[in-house]
């Protein structure tokens, strides 16, 4: 059975909807608040849980209402919790207000997210797992431990590095999978992204940096794998969209899955002896995700849109691409 740890954050967003934004000391009224479990970390955790996989989420909640609610959901998603702390701190929060043309508004409390450290790293046993998972709402001397971690122990990483920031050498080069889109991308390279040549030259600038492979999410122009033996681009699937929230998060967990699934079938210790090897997983991974990333594009809200095994399966065979 695959086996993914994902160390990162979980978020309370708290959303309002209403006609326009309020101006500096104005009050308006909103529809009702929807409180809603979201956090990059929970949110691949999940979307990786719904393949049927053993995940265990790695965090920190406060210990308040907000911090019981993000538990309760991960044991509903079937994520392991136990390495998910109390802090002191306040559950980590979005407050979002969208206004009537769906346009988005963002205030961050990180909270407890913000207290995720290398000593609650150093906690975890890491040998149990296979491929570490890695986002960047949580402090990046966070992100580095647990990145040395889990090389030195022999797991895959995969970093999406969202939200787009510049990262320390010594987290680049131990990444196995960077996964960005093409904004983050352009802010990890100082280069301006914004086609498939620009993204390719952009991953490869990478590669040199140390990271073995880059595939760059594309919206819907699907996504580019760049690797030291071949780039490809592989188109997503047409869908009527709804709602692109957390498309991203879709695609990381259905490409986690499905990667390490088929090392697994490969090899006992879920790792690719070499690039000829890895070509036609890396393929089917980057499908399987633009088929999740898709299907997440049809309904509305983040971990509600997060598809299952199932629904990707008979997605993917309605379309002739199983
Ligand atoms: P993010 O949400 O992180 O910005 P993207 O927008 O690149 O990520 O979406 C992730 C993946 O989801 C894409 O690589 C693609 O496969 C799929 N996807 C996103 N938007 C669409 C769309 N409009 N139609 C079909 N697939 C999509």
């Amino acid at each position: 059975m695959p086996n993914i740890l994902v160390v990162g954050s979980l978020n309370a967003d708290l959303v309002v909807r209403t006609p326009r934004f309020p101006q500096p000391g104005e009050t308006i009224s909103g529809e009702d608040l929807q409180v809603i479990p979201g956090g990059k970390g929970a949110n691949q955790a999940v979307a990786t849980a719904r393949h049927g996989t053993q995940v265990s989420m790695l965090g920190r909640v406060g210990n308040d209402h907000f911090g019981d609610f993000l538990l309760d959901n991960l044991k509903e998603n079937n994520v392991d919790f136990q390495h998910v702390l109390r802090d002191p701190a306040s559950t980590g929060t979005a407050i979002i207000i969208v206004d009537s043309n769906g346009q988005n508004s963002i205030v961050l409390s990180a909270g407890a997210n913000g207290k995720v450290s290398s000593a609650d790293v150093d906690s975890a046993s890491f040998a149990d797992h296979r491929l570490l998972l890695l986002q960047l709402e949580i402090p990046i001397p966070t992100v580095l431990s647990a990145t040395q971690r889990a090389h030195a122990e022999g797991l895959l990483v995969i970093l999406n590095p969202a939200p787009a920031r510049q990262l320390p050498e010594e987290i680049i080069s131990q990444i196995d999978y960077l996964i960005p889109n093409e904004t983050e991308l352009g802010l990890l390279t100082n280069m301006n992204v914004h086609d498939i040549p620009s993204a390719e030259q952009a991953a490869k600038s990478l590669m040199e940096r140390g990271v073995k492979n880059v595939i760059v999410t594309l919206g819907s122009k699907g996504a580019l794998i760049v690797t030291s033996t071949q780039v490809k681009h592989i188109e997503t699937f047409k869908v009527d969209v709804v709602d692109t929230t957390a498309a991203g998060d879709a695609f990381i967990g259905g490409f986690a899955y499905k990667l390490l699934e088929s090392a697994n079938s490969l090899h006992s210790q879920g790792v690719l002896a070499n690039a000829q090897e890895q070509a036609p997983i890396l393929h089917n991974a980057v499908r399987y995700g633009c088929a999740c990333g898709a299907l997440a594009t049809t309904k509305f809200g983040a971990q509600p849109s997060l598809p299952t095994k199932e629904e990707v399966e008979n997605f993917m065979s309605l379309q002739g691409a199983a």
